[in-house]
């Protein structure tokens, strides 16, 4: 499988009062869960949807038609990460109670190349060590 395009899936909350730009810049300079990508790996983010995260089914859903219409990009040669938003205790909240629910669906529409996490804070990497924030690793 040769990656063509990343999807970053954030927390609609969050969204609210995040503009993003950390896990774009992440994404970009190839940091954590970003490295290794090519430099022509393109890259979209938009969010779940709101709770409980159905949404995403239909945005993906368009997403693969354009992929495959505009850019012969095919489901196995995408990407989706789920936000650090979602998946774990960070600045926002604690882990998204529907992530799991949100994966599913994921799969359930033909994306198989699953990744948890996006931009790695390194504050929240601390409190998770000292326990302060859970840790679902
Ligand atoms: S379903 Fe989860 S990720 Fe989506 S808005 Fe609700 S809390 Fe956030």
């Amino acid at each position: 499988m040769e990656t063509k395009y990343v999807v970053i899936v954030q927390c609609d909350i969050a969204h609210k009062r995040c503009s993003g730009f950390a896990c774009t810049n992440a994404f970009y300079n190839k940091d954590d869960v970003f490295a290794g990508y090519e430099d022509s790996v393109r890259y979209i983010s938009f969010t779940c949807g709101g709770c409980c995260g159905k949404g995403i089914a239909s945005k993906l859903e368009h997403l693969s038609k354009r992929l495959k219409s505009k850019n012969d990009i095919g489901k196995d040669d995408v990407v989706v990460h789920l936000s650090s938003c979602i998946v774990t205790d960070n600045y926002h909240y604690d882990r998204c109670p529907h992530a799991d629910y949100i994966k599913s669906i994921v799969v359930k529409k033909g994306f198989r190349n699953i990744i948890e996490g996006s931009y790695i804070s390194k504050g929240a990497t601390k409190k998770r060590a000292e326990g302060i924030y859970h840790c679902y690793e």
